[in-house]
């Protein structure tokens, strides 16, 4: 797995059947989807219940890419191992839901997993200041979480400082809720987010054929001087 900032689609199974996982996370990798993005939710940090590491275990023969797992849980550090067990690629946990983040993040990485950290939207970009070397992913949330289908909130503020902050470390910067596929007046501006933003020729292969949409996780700006090799290779190589 290497680490490049081209742009990453990843679609949350929030939006699949629930009674057909398997299927559904074949269908949208076949269709062009370069992470699975999978939502937990405990119905105690967030007020909805979606999944836990049993079900991670049981999709995970069914994703040839990237598992990216989004832990919006509390507490989450006695079930971290739990779905590094169960094929996580990705591993993300919200800073607002422990005050050791640090360790947090320290176990996700000794469990084996990419580490990510996670920003509801009244969380600022500076809450993650301390930790850009020991993350390979920071979520912003453009909803508040717990549940799918919510109005996109703008956070290209926060989008900006982030950017600014990770410079040339290989993290990723993850948009998450409300992402839809209408472009918007910002998404075009290439010192910000433009994940939607392609070549024309892939514009129009993605026109023909339309995927789910509801998690993308993109980065933006100049590729780093020097690739680290980390995150990104199985699944992510797309046209
Ligand atoms: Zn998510």
């Amino acid at each position: 797995m290497s680490f490049d900032r081209s742009i990453k689609i990843a679609p949350s199974i929030l939006a699949a059947d629930f009674a057909n996982f398997g299927a559904e996370c074949e269908a949208i990798e076949a269709q062009g989807a370069d992470w699975v993005h999978v939502d937990v939710m405990d119905g105690h940090f967030v007020p909805n219940i979606t999944l836990g590491p049993a079900t991670c275990a049981a999709i995970r023969p069914h994703i040839k890419g990237v598992m990216d797992v989004h832990l919006m849980i509390a507490p989450v550090d006695p079930y971290i191992e739990a779905f590094a067990k169960a094929g996580a690629d990705v591993i993300t946990a919200h800073v607002e839901t422990t005050p050791h983040i640090h360790r947090t993040l320290q176990a996700i990485r000794g469990a084996g997993a990419k580490a990510g950290v996670a920003l509801t939207p009244g969380t600022p970009a500076s809450a993650v200041a301390e930790l850009l070397d020991m993350v390979d992913l920071i979520c912003v949330m453009t909803v508040n979480p717990g549940f799918g289908g919510q109005k996109f909130i703008d956070m290209t503020a926060k989008i900006r400082d982030l950017r600014a902050m990770i410079g040339d470390r290989p993290v990723h910067i993850e948009i998450d809720g409300g992402v839809d596929p209408r472009p918007r007046r910002w998404w075009r501006r290439p010192e910000q987010m433009c994940w939607w933003r392609a070549p024309p020729s892939s514009r129009a292969a993605r026109s023909a054929t339309p995927r789910p949409t509801a998690r993308t996780s993109a980065r933006s700006a100049p590729p780093p001087k020097a690739p680290t090799s980390d995150l990104a290779g199985r699944g992510s190589s797309r046209a």
